[in-house]
């Protein structure tokens, strides 16, 4: 049964774990979040609309 001091980065096994889990995070909610800070003379900007017909 590992320690407390065994496990600095609980849940996570190690620290390279730890910030893989928090890569995939951030870049889950950066896709998600609003372009609160981008030009609205973009258009780019503004993800594609989805096809339907391609699910
Ligand atoms: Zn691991």
């Amino acid at each position: 049964m590992p320690r407390r001091e065994d496990a600095p980065y609980r849940p996570f096994c190690s620290y390279r774990c730890k910030m893989i889990d928090l890569h995939k995070w951030f870049d889950e909610q950066y896709r998600i979040s609003e372009p609160l800070d981008a030009p609205a003379d973009t258009p780019d900007s503004a993800p594609p609309p989805r096809d339907p017909d391609e699910e």
